[in-house]
């Protein structure tokens, strides 16, 4: 079987930024070190983190004054950092810098006076941070029909959560604009999903079938799967190369690999060998 890796697939320039800034702060640092939440959303890399001491808390209350807390980079809400502050903790903010925008694209909207609408998954962290730069004052809504739903806003200010798709976001927006007077829309979308997002539909159009890579928590990832589906049902979501079912492959003989923007090379290179070998010949894997 013939496989295809997407060009952009894997880790994106916030996750890879993150990484590097929690890999020298434990290397550096004189006390425990705690991420606030899991540092990105896959197993394999948190379980690495942690077996070098890296230990994962729900809150600043759980880390001891003096200790280092590292803030993902999904982000936290100013209330977060100002409760580290307070705590005397070691902040080692990895928040990214798209992430960043869209807190301050949202903190100046609700100080212009808008009602602030956000295109994304209420559950996210990325999401929580970012409302509360509102003062948890934001609407999060994710699809047309909540958009329908509701009531008129004289002067709307949109954001949209950083991993979302494009297609997505146009679809809710066009809702929005029949639900608002003055409708200010700041594109908060992050070009390495955008990219990692077109790169793949165009592959999934061109192959029998799409394996996407990714960690099951991982937003962007299942965006991916998304997006690729509409483009071509046969489409598989896995963790790992030991969730591969040779039998998902029996007719195909080209398949596309994408990963979502927190998955490592050497589990996407695992899979993409594990499908070379499937349907009796090895062959080679191309990008
Ligand atoms: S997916 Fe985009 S917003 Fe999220 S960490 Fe990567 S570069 Fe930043």
């Amino acid at each position: 079987m013939e496989v295809i890796v997407a060009d952009n697939a894997g880790f994106c320039f916030g996750v890879k930024r993150a990484i590097k800034m929690a890999d020298e702060t434990l290397g550096s640092a004189q006390g425990s070190v705690k991420s606030l939440g899991s540092l990105i959303h896959n197993p394999q890399v948190v379980n690495s983190f942690r077996a070098r001491g890296l230990e994962v808390v729900a809150d600043v209350d759980s880390v001891a004054p003096d200790d280092t807390v590292i803030i993902r980079s999904h982000g936290v809400g100013p209330e977060v950092k100002q409760s580290a502050t307070d705590r005397r903790l070691r902040v080692v903010d990895t928040t990214c810098p798209f992430v960043t925008k869209a807190q301050q694209y949202a903190a100046k909207l609700i100080a212009d006076g808008y009602k602030v609408v956000m295109i994304g998954d209420k559950s996210h962290p990325e999401v929580i941070g970012v409302v509360a730069y509102t003062n948890n004052q934001a609407i999060v809504i994710d699809t047309v029909e909540e958009a329908e739903r509701l009531k008129f806003i004289p002067r709307m200010g949109v954001v949209f959560q950083t991993t979302h798709s494009i297609g997505h976001v146009q679809e809710v927006v066009g809702a929005l604009l029949k639900r608002g007077k003055e409708v200010r829309v700041f594109n908060t979308l992050c070009g390495a999903t955008t990219s990692m997002q077109k790169t793949a539909i165009e592959l999934s159009g061109e192959v029998e079938a799409m394996v996407i890579v990714g960690g099951r928590q991982s937003a962007n990832t299942a965006q991916l799967t998304e997006v690729c589906r509409k483009v071509n049902p046969r489409v598989w979501q896995i963790e790992s190369a030991e969730e591969i079912d040779e039998r998902w492959f029996r007719d195909i003989g080209r398949v596309g690999v994408s990963a979502g923007a927190s998955t490592p090379d050497d589990v996407i290179a695992e899979v993409v060998e594990r499908l070379t070998r499937i349907n009796g010949t090895e062959s080679e894997a191309r990008r």
